[in-house]
């Protein structure tokens, strides 16, 4: 039989979430009463992915793993880390936690979109195998306008060539790691050209010059950021439940 790629996925779940504008980090709020982080790891838990890397809070390695991850019976999870400052020290952390363990694939996903399945997982591990770098991301509904500095529409770039990227993010396990490291070495350099990362494909696009493959997901994988993302989350529960009962 073929060996195949040996497949890690780093869920990230260390950031605080000010945008929700709630006490309890947006990972951690309750959806249909389990903590939004559960429904991540459950997908990638039922997905063909071999091993978890949890990057959580520093202060929340333990609540995850007594709260989430013992009492869902999580077995895939391999590592709880504790992230950083922003979300590419978090990843960073992820990554080094994998060195050992040293994956053919990396799969990179934000602990706060719960939506994500194990057949978009699946997807994005074959075309990984196929390329190498790939983002989940769907094409823009709206038009999108590119502002100049004094708020004026300075650009209008066609509709069909502008992706809103999500994540998960899969990349081959080496080619991450390589670009992360240079990342941190560079990372004084990039905050003096004040360019603020913002996804993994960034990450391994301004690193290194392996092209990124776009993969088509879907507008349901969204990520919980402001308080009307948990009203539209709960509404995509309730349809997924009343399909069951079908
Ligand atoms: O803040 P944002 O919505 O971009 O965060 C995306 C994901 O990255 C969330 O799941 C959040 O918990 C995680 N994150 C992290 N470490 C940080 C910042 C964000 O793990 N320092």
């Amino acid at each position: 039989m073929e060996k195949r790629n040996k497949v890690a996925a780093v869920v990230l779940a260390g950031g605080q979430g000010k945008r929700m504008g709630t006490t309890t980090a947006k990972q951690y709020l309750l959806l249909d009463g389990k903590p939004v982080l559960y429904y991540a790891l459950r997908a990638f838990e039922e997905s063909c992915v071999d091993s978890i890397v949890l990057v959580t809070g520093e202060q929340e390695t333990e609540y995850c793993r007594e709260e989430i991850v013992n009492r869902f019976g999580f077995g895939k999870v391999s590592h709880i880390v504790p992230g950083g400052k922003e979300r590419y020290h978090s990843v960073a952390n992820g990554l080094a936690a994998l060195e050992q363990e040293s994956p053919g694939i990396v799969l990179i996903h934000d602990g706060a979109r719960p939506f994500v399945t194990a057949s978009m997982i699946a997807d994005l591990v074959r075309e990984t195998e196929k390329s190498g770098a790939c983002v989940t991301g769907t094409p823009v509904k709206d038009t999108i306008k590119i502002a100049d500095e004094e708020g004026f529409c300075a650009k209008t770039p066609p509709r069909k060539m502008v992706w809103a990227v999500q994540t998960p993010q899969a990349f081959s396990f080496p080619l991450a790691a390589h670009a992360y490291r240079k990342l941190l070495e560079e990372e004084k350099k990039l905050q003096r050209q004040g360019v603020q990362i913002t996804d993994d494909a960034m990450v391994v696009e301004y690193m290194t010059s392996r092209k990124v493959r776009l993969v088509q997901g879907e507008y349901t994988n969204i990520k919980l950021t402001t308080p009307e993302d948990l009203l539209i989350a709960e509404a995509f529960l309730q349809k997924k439940k009343d399909r069951k009962n079908i």
